[in-house]
């Protein structure tokens, strides 16, 4: 096995646990290592801190999981698993929830590997030339333990080609489910695309904030902008909403947000399907004199990488201002960034900028992230990428 020497002063990070080794702290390799194989990494004086996967096409160049001087045990990835699905073990006991987050990468010792619960399927991703190798085993060992009828790879997100991995998706075990399959989730059904739908097919970590939306919701006109398949809508309709609008660029996501509020019985509810670009929308809203009582901006990621972050910021505002001078007083805004290059404290102070310029008094009634089937480790804060901020306008 290869052992990869750090530069001095760069076995800090590794010693209090932070997954990710750049390729600018490492000094040497001792022997040789193929993408996707166990590296171990050693501090200069040849103390063998930490094992991880090795690539040489991402800067990050080795992904830690597991620590001290011993060799990885080959029954590391199954009990790793076994313990991120233990984890879980209270949503798997809700009778009213069967879609969750099973595994999250590195915040469960699992670099790389996100496995996704949507009822009787698992959906499976695979982020780094490591976790692809052991994929079919990985598939293997959640058959064995959770029986689902299929186990389906959907290995299409952007961060593969920075590894060097193909896009690619199919059954990995099982059968495939015949069109799309139902969810519930705190007792709303949802109907999932796995062949079509985005990321894996439903924004499993909104779930806590769409409950969170619903406790405000009743007796309010709902504008859900970047709607997709209408999570905060029915909601929001379920708990009394008024009249919903909801504003996203796919007429399938508007299509499929439709067939959400039917399948949940809320068809009488006033709907209003815009299919249009939500930074032009909001501004013919506005020129318009519209107002709302209650608004939820969901956007999808404006900047991947900190390289991308000025003009995400500038994007975040812009939608922001734009979101408060809509709200009527004492309406409630739902903001959100899933970011990974804009931290909360940024975000908070995007959306005083877009107050100051929108003359609006607003005040922060709750602050959200993801929810705790997407946990983030101590010594790994970069897992929490999802930011919102619940606020009122006076
Ligand atoms: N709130 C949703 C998830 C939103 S995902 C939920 O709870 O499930 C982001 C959505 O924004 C996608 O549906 C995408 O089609 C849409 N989108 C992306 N850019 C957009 C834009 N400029 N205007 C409107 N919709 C956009």
């Amino acid at each position: 096995m290869a052992i990869l020497i750090l530069k001095d002063g760069k076995e800090k990070s590794v010693l209090l646990r932070h997954p990710w080794v750049f390729a600018n702290a490492i000094r040497e390799i001792r022997g040789h290592a193929d993408p996707g194989d166990i590296v171990k990494i050693a501090d200069k004086r040849g103390n063998i801190l930490a094992s991880g996967f090795y690539n040489p096409a991402s800067s990050i160049r080795v992904r830690l999981f597991w620590w001290g001087n011993q060799t990885v045990p080959t029954s590391y990835f199954q009990t790793a698993l076994n313990n991120a699905v233990k984890r879980r073990a209270p949503l798997a006991k809700a009778s009213d929830t069967n879609a969750y987050r099973l595994v999250f990468s590195e915040s469960d010792f699992l670099p790389g590997l996100i496995v996704d619960r949507y009822a009787d399927v698992l959906v499976l991703q695979t982020l780094n030339p490591g976790m692809e190798r052991l994929k079919e085993t990985l598939a293997g060992h959640l058959m064995e333990l959770l029986h689902p009828i299929a186990v389906i790879e959907k290995n299409d997100a952007d961060t593969r080609k920075l590894e060097g991995l193909p896009v690619k998706r199919g059954i990995l075990k099982g059968v495939a489910p015949d069109g799309p399959i139902e969810i519930l989730e705190n007792g709303h059904r949802f109907l999932v695309d796995l062949d079509g739908g985005q990321k894996t097919g439903f924004y499993l970590d909104q779930r806590e904030n769409r409950a969170l939306v619903a406790r405000y919701a009743e007796g309010k006109t709902l504008l859900d902008a970047f709607s997709y398949t209408g999570g905060f809508s029915v909601y929001a309709a379920a708990a009394k909403a008024t009249r919903l609008t909801r504003v996203d660029t796919s007429r399938e996501a508007l299509e499929s947000g439709k067939r959400n509020l039917t399948i949940n019985g809320l068809d009488a509810i006033q709907d209003e399907a815009i299919r249009g670009n939500v930074f032009q929308v909001l501004r013919g809203f506005r020129d318009r004199g519209r107002q709302f009582g209650m608004i939820v901006l969901d956007p999808p990621k404006l900047a991947a990488t900190k390289a991308h972050r000025d003009r995400a910021i500038r994007g975040y505002k812009d939608i922001n201002l734009l979101a408060l001078k809509l709200l009527k007083p004492g309406g409630t805004l739902a903001t959100f960034s899933c970011s990974g290059g804009i931290d909360a404290d940024t975000f908070v102070r995007t959306l005083s900028w877009a107050a100051k310029d929108a003359r609006r008094e607003v005040q922060i009634l709750h602050r959200l992230h993801q929810g705790p089937d997407h946990p983030v480790l101590l010594s790994f804060p970069e897992a929490a990428y999802l930011k919102g901020l619940f606020c009122r306008v006076l």
